[in-house]
Parts: C-alpha cells; structure tokens; sequence
C-alpha cells in the first residue's frame, strides 16, 4: 500500500472536513469578517446536501419550477427548505455569478472561476427534491401551466415541455443598446461572465496589438483608446478598475506604448453615478480628473462601427471618436421570453413584469416573478379608499373617529407602505396629525371623518411610491421573501399573518414583501470606495474599501468561492494582475 504524501494528507484532510477549510477562511478574512462568520453559521446548520437528479413528482406534490440561477432564482433554492415541493430549476448556466465582482474579472483582479458556484452544489439539500435541467425557457403557457424549453447543449439543441403547479419566472434582464446601430456588432457587454473573460482577452491583446512594429502613431493611438459607454455604477467600476490594470501593472510590462493609453467615460446625463448622493457624484467626477480619465457627459452615443463611435453633443453636434475596444454599460432591456409573456398575459406597454406585493404575477396566483424581470405594481391607496373607509368604519356610522382609524392604521401602513413614508416625510408623528391637518384646528378628541375628509387627508400619499432598482440586492431578498412563503405555506393558510383584505374577508396569508435597503457601493479604484449607506450616511476612501471587501467576501454564496475571492485579493495584492493572453 502507497504511503500518502503531506500534500495528500493535508487535501484530503480539507475535501472529508470541511469545517476545517472554514476555519482557515475564518482565520483569512478576520481583518473585516464578522459578517462572514454569521454567514458560515447559518450555512453550516443548512441540512447536507443531496440532489435527487431524474426524480419525477409523484402526482400529489406540488410542483415549483424555477427559471433562471441568477441571484433572485439561486437565493430562492438556498433559502427554501420546505420538503413538500418538486423543484425544477431549468437555466441556461450551470451556476450562480457573483455579479458584483465582474468588473474585477475584466482586468484579473479576481479570476472568473472564483466568483461562480455551480447551482448542483447550492441545491444538494438532503431533503428536497431538486432536479436541474441546463436549458433556456422559450415559452410560457399559462393557462395550460406548461413552459417550453430548448436545450443549449450540443449541436441538435433539444426541445421539451414541463408542466409545473408554480413557476416562478427569474431570468433577469438583457443589455439595453436602445437600438443604437453598431453596438451588438462591436461594442463589449459586461453583464455575463464570459463577458468579462472577454473583456479581460481583449484588453492584453491590444496592448500586444500596440506593441507590434510597423503600427502607425495613429493607429497605436486608437488601439489604446478605451472606451466605457455609461456612468453607472458598472461602467465607472470597470473604468477604475481598467486604469488600476494600466497604472499599476500594464505599465511595467508595456512602457513604450504607455504614453498613448486613454480611457473614456460617455455618459449621456449631466453627471456619473446619478443614483448616488452628490458628494459621491462630485468626488467620483473629481478623482477621474485626477487620474486622467477622460470624462465626457452629455455626450449621447448615436452609432458605432467596427473603428468609431459617433456621439451627439450637448450643443447637438456629432462628433467621432477612433477607438480599440469599447465597452457598453448604459442599463438594462426586458428579455424576449418576458415580452412575449407579458403580451400574453395583457400587459403590454411595461419594461417588467407586474406583480403584487407578494410578488405574484398579477391575474395569476400560481406565477411569481422576482428579481430584475419584475416590478412591484403597489396598490394605491386611492383605489380602494372607499374599502379602506368602510372597513375601518366599524361602527358604519359614516364617521370615522381618531380611535377607529388607529385600531387599522397598522394594518393600513402594511398593505399601503406609501403611507408611512408619507408620514415620515412630512415630519408628522401619527395618523391624528395626518386627520388634523385635513379637517382644520380641532381638537384631537373631536375629529371625525367623513369619506370625503378621509379621501383628502390620504389624496397625497400615494406621489410616495416609488419602484425598486434592478439591484442584486432586491433580487436576493425577493427570492429568500419567496422561499420563506413556501416554507410557512400550510402554517400560514391555517393562520394568516398578513394585513387586512381591505376589500376582500379576512387576511392576507403572509406579510407584503419590505424591501430593506443596505446602502450600496461604488468602487472608484486606487483603493478608494464610496459608500453610501441607508440614512444617507456617506463615507468615501480607503476605510469603505475595507468595508467592500469585508461586506464582498462574506456576500459569497459558498465558503469555496470566499476562500476563492480572498486568495484572489492577496495575490493580487503580491504579485499584481496576471497579463498573459491566454
Ligand atoms: P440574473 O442574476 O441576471 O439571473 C438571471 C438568470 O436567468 C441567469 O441564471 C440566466 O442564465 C437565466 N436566464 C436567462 N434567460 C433565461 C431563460 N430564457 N430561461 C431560463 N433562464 C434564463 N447589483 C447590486 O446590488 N450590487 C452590485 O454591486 C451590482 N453590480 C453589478 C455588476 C455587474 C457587472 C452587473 C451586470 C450587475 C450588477 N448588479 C449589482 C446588478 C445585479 O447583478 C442584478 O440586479 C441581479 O443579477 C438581478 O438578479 P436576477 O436574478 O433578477 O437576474
Ligand atoms: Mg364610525
């Protein structure tokens, strides 16, 4: 018998326990993960994991299918644990991608392998029965509960059909080139991985590309002008992180050509970054000032070809732009398959899918629709005013009086969230002010509304509704919203816990999703993040840089990819970016 080396003692020591890989990871992240620790407890309580692959339902369970393994649909199957479901998940990728780390992968900050997780892994729950199909959903059918799909394995693309009782749609978006000609054909998209890998190709190929003889100065010159198409938060993530690539390790691999590397950020609007606050607008604008970045807003991008981008200027001129390779980062477009849905199903003229709060697609209790192919159609509160009015009315004295609104207002601030906002915004403390101020000086004791006075004291809330970003972070909370419902399905049909049927008999079975803002980040490369977190609270520099990686390392869907991640950061750190064109 072959005696083990260390090297296969130690691997297999991690492969057979693997909370010891935990704690070398635990140990690895100790600078800034706290976060990271309650992550790996929760995780380790989840039951082992075992994919039941083939299993057919057995007639009698319900059947989920689940389109798409992006971060609504992969943390709905980390999250649901309730035994009692058949789960189809059909996807055209095999895994999960940590999307908020893409623009690392375009320059090698972190490798592409690292921030993926194959969705067999996150699925092997000893007690659900998960079944994963490789696939790209082409159809839905409602009425009859079936949804068509086409393999995007081998040459002959296979097609079939599955019936499901529950679907729940969460395919995501597509790029959005606002049909501007050219685009598709030459620009770069950075929203999948394999865009990113090709970003990164790109990027070392041009410089050995500048680097040949025989290139004209001009032509050197075009090559090495890069171009980001959008001030979003990815499009100036990639741009820093690009000039990071070029200043702190292209440049002492390519000294001759560096003197003509540029980097432009088009953006259309006044300013970068627009969903963030000002101070983090102005220090953004600034630093890519600073660092030679050249940035033009107002500068609309009318056509691309193979060489030049034409843009249309403030004052309406156009004007071209030679380039080598340009990146497209302007926002998102709805997907093929959720149009033709949506079309079906009567709601044309939409760029999502509406749902209710519970995240139901409307006119149909059996689908839900969650992450970035879905927005929240939030019921006015004028829409059923008369409802809300004789219900809260107990006594149907065609008055309401201070105390018959409080026994609902509850209640009320659930099912109409605008209205609390509505009060946090005018400074008022409670409902009496909000009845105060429509009925005149009286007093508190006294105030009793008729319909008409309760229709004008809320007629203002609902200019408060605003619709959810397309963020990783409403994806996720949705899908882990949908899988706690599903886990608490039969308990909250027995005893519903969610606010009044305002126009309906009894309760609502859960409560309406809340979506729980967390602040968001932008990196802006050098080692400086801006941080923008709830309250309005903004801190920029290399402390939220810290913060980004604490935060980033312990969003990791597995101990794998943070083990992954954090190696990635150090050796980055050591040894710089690898260029090698491979
Ligand atoms: P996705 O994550 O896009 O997943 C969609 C899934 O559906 C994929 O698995 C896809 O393969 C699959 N699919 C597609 N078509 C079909 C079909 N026909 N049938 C079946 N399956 C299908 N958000 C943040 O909050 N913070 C960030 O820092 C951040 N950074 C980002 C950086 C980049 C580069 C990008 C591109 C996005 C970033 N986002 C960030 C946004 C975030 O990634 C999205 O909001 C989020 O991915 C939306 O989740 P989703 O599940 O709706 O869609
Ligand atoms: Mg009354």
């Amino acid at each position: 018998m072959r005696s083990f080396t260390f090297y296969e003692r130690f691997s297999r020591a991690f492969h057979e326990n693997s909370s010891l890989s935990k704690l070398l990871v635990v140990l690895t992240v100790s600078g800034g993960g706290i976060a990271a620790y309650a992550e790996a407890n929760s995780e380790s309580q989840s039951p082992r994991v075992d994919l039941i692959n083939g299993s057919e339902g057995d007639g009698k369970r319900k059947k989920v299918v689940v389109l798409g393994t992006g971060w609504a649909g992969t943390s709905f199957l980390k999250n649901l644990k309730n035994p009692s479901y058949d789960v189809q998940v059909i996807s055209p990728r095999n895994y999960f991608a940590f999307t908020p780390l893409l623009p690392s992968v375009t320059c090698g900050t972190v490798e592409a392998r690292s921030v993926v997780e194959p969705i067999r892994r996150i699925v092997r729950k000893k007690n659900l029965n998960v079944l994963f199909s490789e696939a790209e959903c082409i159809g839905i059918d409602a009425k009859n509960k079936k949804v068509y799909c086409r393999s995007n394995l081998g040459n002959n693309k296979e097609e079939f059909s599955v019936d499901y009782d529950v679907l729940v749609i969460s395919v995501g978006a597509r790029v959005n080139t606002f049909n501007t000609p050219g685009v598709e054909e030459h620009c770069h998209f950075l929203k999948e991985v394999e865009d990113a890998q090709r970003i990164r190709e790109t990027v070392i190929e041009n410089f050995e590309k500048a680097s040949l003889p025989n290139l004209s100065d001009e032509e050197r010159k075009r090559i090495l002008h890069f171009v980001v198409v959008g001030g979003g938060p990815t499009g100036v993530e990639f741009a820093a992180e690009l000039h990071d690539f070029v200043t702190e390790d292209l440049v002492k691999l390519y000294p001759k050509v560096m003197d003509v590397v540029k980097i432009t950020l088009l953006e259309a609007a006044d300013h970068i970054l627009n969903m963030f606050d000002k101070r983090i607008t102005a220090f953004a604008e600034e630093k890519f000032h600073r660092d030679g970045i050249d940035l033009k807003t107002g500068s609309m991008v009318v056509k691309v070809s193979d060489k030049e981008i034409s843009t249309k200027e403030r004052n309406g001129e156009i004007s071209s732009i030679p380039y080598g390779m340009a990146v497209w980062s302007t926002g998102i477009g709805t997907r093929p398959l959720i149009m033709d849905f949506m079309k079906q199903i009567g709601q044309t003229n939409r760029r999502a899918l509406a749902t209710d709060e519970w995240l139901r697609v409307e006119g149909h209790d059996n689908i839900y629709a969650v992450g970035d192919c879905a927005t929240i159609n939030q019921r006015k509160v004028m829409e059923d005013i008369a409802a809300i009015f004789s219900k809260a009315d107990k006594d149907k004295s065609g008055t309401l009086t201070v105390k018959e609104f409080k026994e609902v207002i509850d209640d009320i601030c659930e099912r109409y969230p605008q209205v609390e906002l509505y009060l946090k915004n005018k400074k008022m403390k409670d409902i009496v002010e909000l009845m105060k101020e429509s009925k005149g000086d009286v007093e508190k004791e006294s105030i009793e509304l008729s319909i008409e006075e309760f229709k004008k004291a809320l007629s203002q809330v609902d200019s408060q509704m605003k619709n959810l970003p397309a963020t990783a972070q409403v994806a996720a909370q949705q899908g882990s919203y949908l899988a706690d419902c599903f886990n608490r399905m039969e308990e909250c049909e027995r005893n519903p816990e969610g606010p009044l049927r305002f126009r309906g008999e009894g309760r609502h079975r859960f409560h309406a999703f809340r979506y729980k803002h967390l602040g968001q980040f932008a990196p802006l490369g050098g080692e400086q993040t801006a941080a923008q977190l709830p309250g309005d609270w903004v801190s920029i520099g290399r402390s939220s840089q810290w913060l980004w990686y604490s935060v980033y390392a312990s969003k990791q869907v597995s101990w794998r990819t943070r083990a992954l991640v954090i190696t990635d950061w150090t050796r980055r750190y050591i040894f710089g970016r690898d260029s090698s064109g491979i």
